[in-house]
């Protein structure tokens, strides 16, 4: 669906114009499209303004669901760990983008190809310290409880 790509490459476009950076997204369900977003990191005072969470969170609200099942994602450039992973939690099966990780390395945007690298590390081996810290015998275990509800 040509039209939908072309839209979320217009998004970004439009987004660099703004003073943001340059992705946008279109999610798509029926061949039809549901919301569209761009990266307002610029904007909003949130990490996790990108492109494609912006148009899922658009849905989300919409459909009064997390769940974003048969949805398509349109993308005008390759997401990052953060976005792919929120896709996978919300169930989308297909996801087109524009502007490969190797693109937006060449202008200046490096982070996710560094995040996408350092996640084929060994925990020890990322430059994020991730210390376990076991439940104390005293609290109560909210995944027991988490258990015995479901
Ligand atoms: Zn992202």
């Amino acid at each position: 669906m040509d039209q939908f790509m072309e839209r979320a490459v217009e998004l970004a476009t439009e987004n660099v114009r703004d003073g943001g950076e340059p992705f946008g997204a279109v999610l798509v369900k029926n061949d039809k499209q549901v919301t569209e977003g761009v990266n307002e990191l610029h904007s909003r005072f949130d990490i996790t303004a990108h492109a494609e969470i912006q148009a899922m969170r658009k849905a989300q609200k919409m459909m009064h669901s997390h769940v974003l099942q048969g949805y398509t994602m349109y993308a005008s450039g390759e997401p990052c760990p953060m976005c792919l992973t929120a896709m996978y939690f919300a169930g989308i099966e297909t996801i087109y983008y524009c502007a490969t990780s190797e693109d937006a390395v060449d202008a200046g945007l490096g982070k996710a190809k560094n995040i996408y690298e350092e996640l084929q590390k060994s925990k020890d081996g990322r430059s994020i310290e991730m210390i376990h810290m076991p439940l104390k015998d005293a609290q109560e275990d909210p995944m027991q409880l988490w258990k015995e509800r479901s």
